[in-house]
């Protein structure tokens, strides 16, 4: 058996660019060897040899014991392979279907028995609860102990949670629990130990698909000076003169006429220069809102608040607001008293959450197409697992339309003929709005089937269940029903007849921006060496090929379908994919580049922060600058009293200092192309050196204004009175992930001032 899989493993992969399987094969005989032994254990037993046994093969063989004995199944070797992957900080990748969980659960206990601390990373909060309940059982044979955080977690629930030695959690939890804590000013208030191991389970959407988003802590302050109406500026302006709206919608910008109009409204001032750097800004973000935000489409106003809809789900998206000042633009558009008042205290990448911690690892059916990125951003390595039984499944070339309605006429009838047969059929979609369509067309066809659209995970896990049942249609978008297992005969089990039938088609409806994603589509069928097929439907106007190759041209002949196997055709789009795929890199590339200034900037505050917090460095600094001071209150107060003054002093200055370095560099980040292309040089050189300027003088300018409240504040036995200084920390503060950043394309329109300076320089 063994030898078996050796053999397999040697066609199959070493593939290059992946790490090699050798040394984790040659641990095998000797798990083998060792389960007679383990399987005569009593239960109490069992927990105590897996204390002692912290080897790798220790670790799998007595994880594979409490398999079996917890849940009724023995791990394959495959899944033992994923698991020796992770426990040497590698991402494994393993198909859908493989047992992921199970080898991710046996590496996290096996972390944590050798004394390490792990967060299971899931990407939503029912798979996080799903997996840690599910794999209760094993731990608690291990020994083990596991907890999990949702959304919905309150404080206490969060502590004994992430004191458990293994916790589950959706990866924005665990961000917005990072950036929470951050703000502590005592020390007992963080909710979450130090970050030691991370195992993050679909570990191609979360560390590159999502790696970019920022979660974002925001808190409310007393709102400062009102500024110039923008949104009432803004709607004066005249659409088509004034301003122009990019073909694709994701853009707006003023015309000549449009910024000479804003800037005699503002009193004659020069927009573009960059003393008005902010005031640019605000002007762009409420003509983004008046222009480009469609109240009902893009945001609901629900309570007195603007509620975002998430374009991909079709659905009000919880937690998610935009970048703030653009949230603040929509609302004073509609007239809402401000949220902002709002502003961000401090925001984390999920990349950055990722680097947090000492040993990362991940699981995946889909990494090896990402390997550069995982190699590059995180200097992981990919370790490609065998399927326990060989995949089957026959993937059929694209069938290729010149139109979009010839493609989707052909896909309906190409799912009613497999339906026919009786074989269950998943219809994969690009968005929301084509799977209501296609579902539609279904349904006037006669046909019945379950539509998914990522509004309620544990629902549509419910529904993904059964989509491999006989005669089954279900439409879903990429997101719908993640980690959810499709099994043939759905929850029936009817698992032979359906296999004999052909077992799942998979219908693609389009290719992805990412050949990734199609693979991950397509692996819903074939699991575990059951049969299946999968096929995309494409068109020569599905938005990937007319948004990558502007200029292709049509196909040059058609079978009696309408499909073309025009090779021509087939590699446009291909082509198209390619270049989908490179400019993905390159904003992620381009992103990190500045992410990393401030990640480091961060740190260096955090540092000082940590000792602020811990040690009475935040007396010593002010008794420096203000000996008398210290002096005179030392005799009323009381040495303690002094050191937390001066820490609360301090934390409150250096928290402010912060929060405004950040939105200085958002300013700066978006006006940076201007002044680097105006001057010749590089704006990523500009914008490291500008930053690394402004940073110079944070700590010392908040010592300088600690010390001044210091002289200032009323310091009683009681402590010192902030609030009556004007010093308040934010009465709230609430989390969010950022939606869309309207500054992604901020190239563009940099380019776009970079002309208009020009037109003016030569008119003149
Ligand atoms: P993945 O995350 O790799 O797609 P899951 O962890 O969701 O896969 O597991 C898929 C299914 O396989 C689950 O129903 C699980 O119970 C089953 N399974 C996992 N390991 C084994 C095993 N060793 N023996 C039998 N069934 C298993
Ligand atoms: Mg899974």
């Amino acid at each position: 058996m063994l030898s078996g899989l050796r053999s397999r493993v040697m066609r199959f992969l070493e593939r290059p660019g992946s790490a090699s399987l050798t040394p984790y094969l040659r641990l095998m005989p000797e798990i083998a060897s060792r389960e007679p032994a383990l399987a005569v254990l009593a239960d109490g037993e069992l927990a105590a040899v897996a204390r002692e046994a912290t080897d790798d093969a220790g670790i799998c063989a007595v994880g594979r014991e409490a398999a079996r004995r917890g849940l009724g199944e023995r791990p394959f070797d495959t899944q033992l392979l994923g698991t020796l992957a992770l426990l040497s900080g590698n991402v494994a990748e393993m198909a859908t279907g493989e047992g992921k969980t199970l080898s991710g659960a046996l590496a996290a206990a096996g972390y944590a028995l050798r004394g390490r601390s792990v967060h299971v990373v899931s990407v939503n909060d029912y798979l996080a609860r799903r997996d840690a309940e599910w794999m209760r059982p094993v731990y608690d044979l291990l020994g083990v102990t596991v907890g999990w955080v949702s959304s919905a977690s309150a404080t206490a629930g969060r502590r004994r949670a992430y004191a458990a030695q293994v916790t589950y959690g959706p990866v924005s939890e665990l961000g917005f629990d990072v950036l929470r804590d951050r703000f502590a000013t005592v020390l007992t208030d963080p909710v979450m130990g130090a970050p030691d191991v991370a195992l993050i389970d679909e570990a191609d959407s979360v560390l590159v698909d999502e790696a970019l988003v920022p979660l974002v802590l925001a808190g409310a302050v007393d709102s400062d000076e009102a500024g110039p109406d923008m949104a009432e500026l803004v709607r004066r302006l005249r659409p088509g003169q004034d301003y122009q709206i990019d073909e694709d919608g994701r853009n707006v910008h003023l015309t000549d006429a449009g910024a000479g109009a804003t800037e005699a409204a503002l009193g004659g001032i020069d927009l573009y220069t960059d003393r008005h750097l902010g005031t640019l800004t605000r002007v762009n973000l409420a003509l983004h809102a008046e222009a480009l935000l469609r109240r009902d489409v893009e945001y609901i106003v629900q309570d007195g608040k603007i509620k975002l809809i998430n374009p991909a789900r079709g659905r009000v998206a919880r937690l998610q607001r935009w970048p703030d000042g653009l949230q603040a633009a929509v609302e004073a558009k509609e007239g809402l008293s401000s949220s902002r008042s709002g502003e961000i205290l401090d925001s984390i990448t999920v990349q950055a959450l990722a680097g947090r911690y000492a040993t990362v690892c991940g699981m995946t059916g889909t990494a090896m197409a990402v390997g550069e990125q995982l190699r590059e951003f995180y200097g992981l390595e990919i370790a490609v697992i065998p399927p326990n039984r060989p995949c089957v499944r026959v993937d059929a070339p694209d069938r290729l339309y010149a139109t979009a309605k010839q493609k989707e006429d052909a896909l309906a009838r190409h799912a009613a003929a497999v339906h026919a047969t009786g074989r269950p059929v998943l219809i994969g979609t690009l968005d929301v709005s084509e799977s209501e369509r296609i579902a539609g067309r279904l349904r006037r066809a006669g046909l019945s089937c379950a539509v998914l659209n990522a509004k309620n995970d544990a629902e549509e896990a419910a529904i993904v269940a059964g989509a491999g049942a006989r005669g089954a249609i279900t439409v879903s978008t990429q997101m719908a029903g993640r980690g959810t297992d499709i099994r043939l005969g759905g929850t029936a089990g009817d698992q032979g007849q359906i296999a004999e039938l052909g077992g799942l088609q998979v219908i693609g409806s389009g290719r992805h921006g990412s050949s990734r994603l199609d693979h991950q589509l397509r692996g819903r069928s074939g699991r575990q060496g059951d049969p299946g097929s999968s096929v995309f439907f494409v068109s020569m106007q599905d938005d990937l090929v007319t948004r990558y190759v502007p200029d292709a041209r049509p196909p040059a002949e058609t079978d009696r379908d309408g499909s073309s196997p025009d090779p021509a055709a087939h590699e446009t789009v291909a082509h198209a994919q390619r270049v989908a795929e490179g400019v993905s890199l390159e904003i992620h590339r381009n992103t990190w580049r500045y992410s990393q200034i401030i990640e480091i900037q961060r740190g260096v505050v955090l540092e000082h922060r940590d000792r602020v917090l811990r040690t009475d460095a935040a007396l010593a600094a002010l008794a420096r600058r203000r000996p008398g001071r210290a002096t005179a209150l030392g005799a009323v107060a009381g040495h303690d009293v002094l050191v937390d003054a001066a820490r609360q002093i301090t934390l409150w200055h250096l928290d402010r200092g912060w929060a405004d370095h950040l939105s200085y560099l958002a300013d700066l980040r978006e006006g940076i192309y201007l002044r680097a292309l105006g001057r010749g040089l590089s704006p990523l050189d500009e914008f490291h050196k500008e930053a690394t300027r402004a940073f110079a003088g944070l700590l010392a300018g908040v010592e300088e204004r600690s010390a001044e409240s210091f002289g200032t504040v009323q310091i009683t036995a009681d402590g010192a009175d902030l609030d009556a200084a004007g010093l308040r920390r934010p009465t709230a503060t609430w989390t969010y992930l950022v939606q869309d950043n309207p500054f992604s394309t901020d190239f563009d329109r940099a380019m776009r001032s970079v002309a208009r300076a020009l037109r003016k320089l030569l008119a003149t």
